[in-house]
């Protein structure tokens, strides 16, 4: 069949849902996950050694277990924060993950809080040298390693150290240690307070640097998927995108209908016009093709030189050849404007066939198939829809 007249993009790719995390945050809560891990154990060891060291046993024995099954509570929970459920992080928003992150942070808060107060606590109960030596160093490699592992919040790591470390400063002052001690110790708490901020402008810049390179592969596949003239699917694109429609087709038995449009006398376009002229005219059928076929579940796709082709899901081929040839008269009829002044009109030969999995064993056979009607659009004097079977 034809459908005479007279002589001359994408893609079911839809947009990420505006709901979708950005891998920005999905990264910052697959960190803090990790390391929230790390330090529960920490805190349940150092916690029975000062105890230990202490004596606190015998001294204190009922607030030193509360304390310490209160650290085990901790680090049971630290160890079963999960992420998100599986399968889910692609989907959850931004809220989501922050408000997870948020409830780590508050864990995170409590446990240094404890720290802070049972390490305070174990210096005033406790006067053994020892006891208090352990309790410090503790106190001070939490805080370090706070700064160093979780830098991702500033203010809220900030409040994590001076919870962990301001009861102990307070705790030596209390009970009259000698002031170097307490002066060394501030100013060690100065130090770790720079480091968090290096690490904190160091994490920033990780993030950024890793957003870039994200951004940068993602133009390269997008330029890989593109053709660079009139930026419609390329063949790459189209062939991966009509071999999915294939299998959807075998499986569901819903259409699926090729058009492959091929412009016709463009070699005049180029010899008369300039190369330029002929890009211009390229581009802009290009851009007339993508309107008028730019429902969700069709692609447009320019497969080389002047050739385009139109992939269409879930439409019978009578609609596909009506559309086909509404778009044939329009482009007769819309001049391409070359520049102010000048302009020159397309015509096009269209081939049209639907996917019939007995006769098309692949994507060859049916891409042949809309071919050999394009041929015979072209045999029967071009700017013309055309079939493989039925002429008119
Ligand atoms: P027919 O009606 O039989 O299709 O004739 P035709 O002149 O369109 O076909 P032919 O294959 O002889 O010429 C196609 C022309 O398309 C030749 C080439 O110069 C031109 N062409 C292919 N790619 C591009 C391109 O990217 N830019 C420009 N300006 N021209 C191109
Ligand atoms: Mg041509
Ligand atoms: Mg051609």
């Amino acid at each position: 069949m034809c459908i005479q007249g007279e002589p001359m993009h994408d893609v079911m790719e839809t947009a990420p849902a505006s709901t979708t995390a950005t891998p920005r945050v999905l990264q910052e809560l697959t960190e803090t996950l990790q390391r929230l891990r790390l330090g529960g154990p920490f805190y349940v060891l150092l916690w029975g050694l000062a105890g230990l060291a202490g004596n606190l046993w015998e001294r204190a024995r009922w607030p030193f277990l509360v304390i310490g099954v209160c650290f085990i509570v901790l680090t049971i929970i630290r160890f079963r924060v999960r992420g998100l459920p599986k399968g889910s992080s692609k989907c959850s928003s931004d809220v989501e993950m922050r408000k997870r992150l948020d409830a780590i942070w508050m864990l995170l808060l409590v446990n240094t809080a404890l720290w802070g107060g049972a390490a305070g606590w174990l210096l005033l109960v406790a006067p053994d040298e020892s006891a208090r030596t352990v309790a410090a160093v503790s106190s001070y490699a939490f805080a370090t390693a706070f700064a160093h592992n979780f830098p991702m919040r500033l203010r809220q790591a900030l409040l994590a150290i001076g919870l962990i470390y301001l009861p102990t400063l307070a705790g030596f002052m209390l009970v009259g240690s000698r002031v170097e001690l307490v002066a060394v110790s501030a100013l060690y708490l100065l130090y770790v307070v720079l480091a968090l901020r290096r690490s904190h402008v160091e994490y920033l810049q990780r993030l950024d640097l890793e957003d870039e390179l994200r951004r940068q592969r993602d133009l390269f596949e997008q330029q890989s998927r593109r053709d660079g003239l009139t930026g419609l699917a390329n063949r790459r694109l189209f062939s991966s995108v009509i071999e999915e429609g294939m299998a959807t087709t075998r499986r569901h038995g819903d259409a699926l209908v090729l058009m492959i449009l091929d412009l016709d006398h463009f070699k005049v376009v180029n010899d008369s016009h300039g190369h330029a002229a002929g890009d211009i005219c390229l581009r802009g059928f290009a851009r007339q093709l993508q309107q008028a076929f730019d429902n969700p579940d069709e692609m447009v796709a320019r497969l080389g030189g002047e050739e385009f082709a139109v992939v269409i899901h879930g439409q019978a081929l009578e609609a596909a050849l009506d559309r086909a040839e509404a778009f044939r008269i329009d482009l007769v009829g819309t001049p391409q404007m070359l520049d102010e002044t000048s302009s020159l009109t397309l015509a096009v030969s269209i081939g049209v066939a639907v996917f019939d999995p007995a006769r098309h064993a692949d994507v060859d056979a049916f891409y042949r198939d809309a071919d050999a009607a394009l041929y015979r659009a072209k045999e029967l004097g071009r700017n013309r829809v055309c079939t493989p079977d039925i002429d008119s």
